[in-house]
Parts: C-alpha cells; sequence; structure tokens
C-alpha cells in the first residue's frame, strides 16, 4: 500500500523516494534466514553489501563516507520504502544507528577512517555491550572494570556483560566500563571499542525465545584496549553514550516504516481471514490507526528537528508507542491466523509467529516501558519524583 507523505515534497525528494522505491522493488531479496543464525547472518552481510554498492546503506552519511547527505525528510522517507519493500531488518544497525552517530560527533578523525567504511557494507558488524547483570535499568551501576596500562598505552578491561544483541556473530563491540572506581557513578565511566576476538574475550550465546542465538554475554578477563580505541574523554563515557539512547528510543531504531508495513500486512491478512473472525475488526482498524498516528506523529517530530529542536524526553514517548503498538499488532495478527499461528519457518504464517516473538522485546530492550513511564511523568508531566527503594 502507498502511504503519501503527509508535508509537502520538494521535487527532489519526490524523485529520491522514487529511485529508493524503484530500486528497492528490484533488488530487496526474499525473507532471509534468522540474522541469529550462521546461514541467515551470512545472508544478512551480503545484503549489507548490496545496499552499500548502491549507496542505500547509509542515506544520511557524508558522501565520502559512502552516504547520500540524505536529510532527516529524505531518512524517513528512504525507510518508509525500505519496509514497505518488504526488505529486512538490518544487522547492520548497532554500528549504523548507535555507533556511527557517535562516531561521527565525538570520534577522532582516525577513528571514523576506521570504523566508518566497514560499517556500511557488513564487513565489520558491531554488538552494543553496555548491560551488565547487575546494571540495566541501572545503567549507571556498571562494575566491569578498565584499569590504566601506561606501558602499553591503554586500557585493560576486566568484568561481563550480558544481552548483547548480534554478539555471537559480530566483529566487534561498544561499551562502557569503569574507568575510575572512586568517581561518582555517572562520571568514573569511559566508552572503549574493542574486537571480540580479542585475546581474553569470550562470548557465550543465550538462546533467546524462538531458539536461535540472538544474543550472548561477553566475559572480559584482562583484555587489552589501546587509547586510539577509547571514544570520546576518559571518564566522559555516561555523556557520550547517552547521546545515543534517546536515538534508540526516538527515531533511529523504529522509524515507523517497519509498523506502517506491519499494519500493511495486517489488512491483508484481514482480507484473507477477516470473514471467520469479525470479532476482530475492530483490533486490526485499531492497529492500524496506531501506524498512522506514530507515522503522522514521527513527522511532526521531524520537522521540529529540521527546525532546530531536540528530541529530548519525547524519545520515551515514541519507544512507549512503538512498542506496545507492534506487540498489539501482533498478537492481533495471531489470533486471525487461530491454529496456523503455530506454523513457523518460511510462508506467510511463520513470519508472523517470529516477528511476534521479536516484538515482545520490544517493552525491554532500549530501556524498558517502566522506566520509559517514569521519564515521561519526571520529566514531560512534571510529576514527582517516585520511590526508587526495591519493594516500594
Ligand atoms: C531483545 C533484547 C535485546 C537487547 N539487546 C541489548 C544489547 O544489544 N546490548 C545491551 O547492552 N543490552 C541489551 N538488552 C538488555 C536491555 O537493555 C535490558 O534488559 C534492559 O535495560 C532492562 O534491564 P534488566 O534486564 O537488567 O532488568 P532490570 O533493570 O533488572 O529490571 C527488571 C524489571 O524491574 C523494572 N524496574 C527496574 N527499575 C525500576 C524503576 N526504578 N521503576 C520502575 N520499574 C523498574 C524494569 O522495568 C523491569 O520490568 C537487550 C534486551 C532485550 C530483551
Amino acid at each position: 500500500m502507498t502511504h503519501p507523505a503527509p508535508v509537502e515534497l520538494t521535487e527532489a525528494e519526490e524523485a529520491f523516494r522514487v529511485e529508493a522505491r524503484a530500486w528497492l522493488a528490484e533488488h530487496r531479496p526474499g525473507r532471509l534466514p534468522s540474522m541469529d543464525t550462521p546461514d541467515g547472518a551470512a545472508a544478512h552481510r551480503a545484503w549489507e553489501r548490496t545496499l552499500a554498492e548502491a549507496r542505500w546503506s547509509v542515506v544520511a552519511w557524508p558522501e565520502e563516507y559512502g552516504g547520500r547527505d540524505a536529510s532527516l525528510t529524505e531518512w524517513v522517507l528512504f525507510e518508509e520504502e525500505y519496509y514497505r519493500s518488504g526488505a529486512p531488518t538490518r544487522i547492520a544497525q548497532n554500528g549504523i544507528t548507535l555507533l556511527s552517530p557517535l562516531l561521527f560527533s565525538h570520534g577522532t578523525p582516525e577513528q571514523q577512517a576506521r570504523y566508518l567504511p566497514p560499517m556500511t557494507d557488513g564487513t565489520e558488524v558491531w554488538a552494543q555491550a553496555w548491560s551488565e547483570p547487575e546494571a540495566g535499568s541501572d545503567l549507571a551501576g556498571i562494575r566491569s572494570r578498565a584499569e590504566r596500562d601506561d606501558e602499553r598505552g591503554g586500557w585493560v578491561l576486566t568484568g561481563q556483560k550480558t544481552w548483547s544483541s548480534r554478539a555471537p556473530f559480530a566483529d566487534r563491540g561498544f561499551g562502557l566500563f569503569r574507568s575510575d572506581p572512586d568517581a561518582e557513578r555517572h562520571r568514573g565511566l569511559t566508552y572503549f571499542l574493542f574486537p571480540l576476538d580479542a585475546e581474553g574475550v569470550t562470548v557465550r550465546p543465550i538462546a533467546q525465545l524462538d531458539g536461535d542465538s540472538g544474543f550472548a554475554e561477553i566475559f572480559f578477563t584482562d583484555v587489552f584496549v589501546p587509547d586510539s580505541d577509547v571514544l570520546g574523554g576518559v571518564g566522559d563515557g555516561w555523556r557520550v553514550a547517552m547521546s545515543t539512547a534517546g536515538n534508540e528510543r526516538g527515531l533511529s531504531l523504529r522509524a515507523p516504516g517497519r509498523f506502517l508495513a506491519a499494519a500493511d500486512r495486517l489488512l491483508g491478512l484481514w482480507g484473507e481471514r477477516g470473514a471467520d473472525a469479525p470479532h476482530l475488526r475492530d483490533r486490526v482498524v485499531d492497529a492500524w490507526i496506531g501506524a498512522q498516528a506514530y507515522r503522522l506523529y514521527t513527522w511532526a517530530t521531524v520537522d521540529r528537528l529540521q527546525d532546530g529542536g531536540d528530541l529530548g524526553a519525547d524519545g520515551s514517548v515514541n519507544k512507549l508507542f512503538w512498542s506496545e503498538l507492534d506487540v498489539d499488532l501482533h498478537e492481533t495478527a495471531l489470533e486471525l491466523l487461530g491454529p496456523d499461528q503455530e506454523l513457523r519457518g518460511d510462508g506467510a504464517s511463520g513470519a508472523w509467529a517470529d516477528d511476534y516473538l521479536f516484538s515482545l522485546g520490544g517493552p525491554i530492550y532500549a530501556g524498558t516501558n517502566q522506566i520509559q513511564r517514569n521519564i515521561v511523568a519526571e520529566r514531560l508531566l512534571g510529576l514527582p519524583r517516585g520511590d526508587r527503594r526495591a519493594g516500594a
């Protein structure tokens, strides 16, 4: 289904959209095997290469790094076209959406030249190593340590990370380590880049709900990282990290294209199966309206950002909305499928079951929805800060 843009497009923006649509129609692959399997990871890397060769991998980046210098409007248009075409979720997304903004804003020219190009074509896939067994919602509770090694000109990392998406198949990781145990919780952290095959790194896969190993624990035993792989200043890791967290909850990770495409597929399913389940009609309509509402809200945000505004705590509103919409939409699809929902693998019903399992992680990753509700209550609604004591 085509959704006309809810804003007036310039001729150049319209041409950009038409070009993207035509290219995607010709090149997008069929449904790839899960990227959380060896075969799937290889197939997804090949797709990244195809995107990069045609300069559709990182449209908003500068041309010198393989991008098209696309504006925010063009980027959102591209995302809509991308998912509308049925193209797969990107294996490169940790690097492209989470790390690259930090490399552009905090990285040295050497780091940019070394890390950006291989990120664009799937040569180097990145894993985010933030969470720890005792530091998820309370991220500042990070205990993994970085100790100074003056002799070798770098740092020695020790500790454990967990729930690191794509780590079983990734090449490199980025994450926060406590470099000053005496500093105040948010201050003594430093942001490091490291190879996942470095001496002393052990990646232990964790099976997900669907049985594939989509994430992993990462153990660090005296892992040496040179000074050149510190991103931003020593002790400045929290500020560096937070400059991407809002992005992840808000625009970058979940542009509305994916939900629009899923809502359109749901309408298609309703067309095939709705006669047998009239009681689901309102839920199908609600899901479709939800996807449209999210799209309009995003376009309003784009407008504000282009006028010099910032995302701020609004990212938490986005996050609550897209993650809950995604679960509702997929639950409705499974009810429409009835007993066929049990089917996995290739074919329409298999895709719904896989996507439903993935949607269940939405209210948890990128900061749990309980935490996002706290942020909305305190920072947007101005409500008093709640009691944080356990059990209170
Ligand atoms: C699919 C998926 C992919 C992920 N990928 C990554 C990744 O690539 N890299 C990475 O570093 N991490 C990743 N994570 C981890 C994710 O960021 C954490 O699971 C999340 O931050 C929650 O932390 P936690 O699991 O330690 O839960 P906890 O922080 O222990 O929370 C447990 C429960 O208590 C609630 N809670 C805690 N504190 C409060 C409070 N103050 N007020 C109200 N409720 C509260 C939480 O909302 C939650 O419901 C991923 C998680 C999932 C599910």
